[in-house]
């Protein structure tokens, strides 16, 4: 169910995590965004993080901007199904948010840097790891420059974040070049689709849809 195509939340499967990852600048943020567009059914995990906001940033869509202090106490608490340093600034996500979505047979997407996908796929089987990467590092560097919301210093320590990153491919399902948004985002969607129409995920439908003939449990 989604303004564009066949596959639906049933409302009694689990939902999917979609964990996304991508260097600054490789366009992640846009196609999370279009893929939340495009579907129904399918959630953004609303990151913690201690960095302040940027212009145009609301606090609770974008991020939960919140203090160094809070932050540890949610470490401490055990609240974090995840959480990371990135850019000398903390990231995390809640447990709870995410597994309630999940629960109730939402898609998830977590957009996530590479310490944090390691943690979860530790954490919590099943979810689909992405791989957004820009087609060069100075494409990557002119995106950064073009959107205007970093310093030249934020910049350089972003591409060498970046150039580390990318070297952690192998913990990934699919990859996505990004050099034309249009073209990786019907990459992205068909990830999507394709994950959602695996037989475990489809069963409790098929049963709706064929109940005479299905009448156990899923095989
Ligand atoms: P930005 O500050 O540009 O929004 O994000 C910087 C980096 O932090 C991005 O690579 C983004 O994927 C990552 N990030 C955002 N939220 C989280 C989170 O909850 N956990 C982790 N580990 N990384 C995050």
């Amino acid at each position: 169910m989604n303004k564009g195509d066949t596959t639906s939340v049933t409302g009694t499967e689990k939902g999917t995590l979609f964990v996304v990852s991508a260097p600054s600048g490789a366009g992640k943020t846009t196609l999370c965004r279009k893929a939340i567009e495009y579907f129904d059914g399918i959630s953004f995990s609303v990151s913690y993080t201690t960095r302040s906001s940027r212009k145009a940033e609301i606090d609770g869509i974008d991020y939960h901007f919140i203090d160094e202090g809070m932050f540890q106490d949610m470490i401490n608490r055990g609240e974090f199904l995840e959480w990371a340093e990135v850019h000398h600034k903390l990231y995390g996500t809640s447990r709870k948010d995410v597994t309630a979505l999940i629960d109730r047979g939402y898609d998830v997407i977590m957009d996530i840097d590479v310490q944090g996908a390691r943690q979860v796929k530790k954490r919590l089987p099943g979810a689909v790891y992405i791989f957004i990467l820009p087609p060069s590092l100075e494409a990557c560097e002119e995106r950064l420059r073009k959107r205007g919301k970093d310093s030249n210093t934020d910049i350089a320590m972003r591409v060498n974040v970046a150039k580390s990153e990318i070297k952690d491919l192998e913990l990934y399902d699919f990859i996505i070049i990004n050099d034309n948004l249009a073209s990786a985002f019907e990459t992205l969607k068909s990830i999507i689709i394709a994950k959602r129409s695996e037989r475990k995920r489809m069963f409790g439908k098929v049963k709706r849809l064929f109940p005479d003939i299905f009448t156990g449990d899923l095989y």
